[in-house]
């Protein structure tokens, strides 16, 4: 398999490959103004686990938290958890989950 491709995923936090989708979190394109610090964060990569290693992750979601506060913020919501592997998108006006019940 060559390096490379588009499910070549690495974490910005240990720089190993991430290969399981449920270990997998992207902070998406947060922003287009490359004077914006949240530009340097646009699609990193992170393990679930590795989320609360990654350095600037405090910096990170302070400037996330004042940015989805203002009116500039449209799109989903990144909701910041107590545990930083729970972080997540929430997509806004959907408040419905999907959970399947079940004895696993
Ligand atoms: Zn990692």
């Amino acid at each position: 398999m060559e390096a490379g491709g588009p499910l070549y995923r690495l974490c910005s936090a240990c720089g190993k490959m991430i290969t399981y989708p449920d270990d997998y979190f992207s902070t998406g394109a947060l922003t287009s103004d490359p004077s914006d610090p949240l530009y340097t964060h646009n699609m990193t990569q992170l393990h679930r686990q590795h989320i609360r290693d990654w350095k600037p992750y405090d910096d990170f979601r302070r400037r996330v938290e004042e940015l989805q506060n203002s009116a500039a913020w449209k799109g989903p919501e990144l909701v910041f958890d107590e545990d930083p592997a729970r972080l997540h998108w929430q997509t806004k006006g959907r408040t419905s989950e999907n959970r399947e019940e079940g004895c696993g």
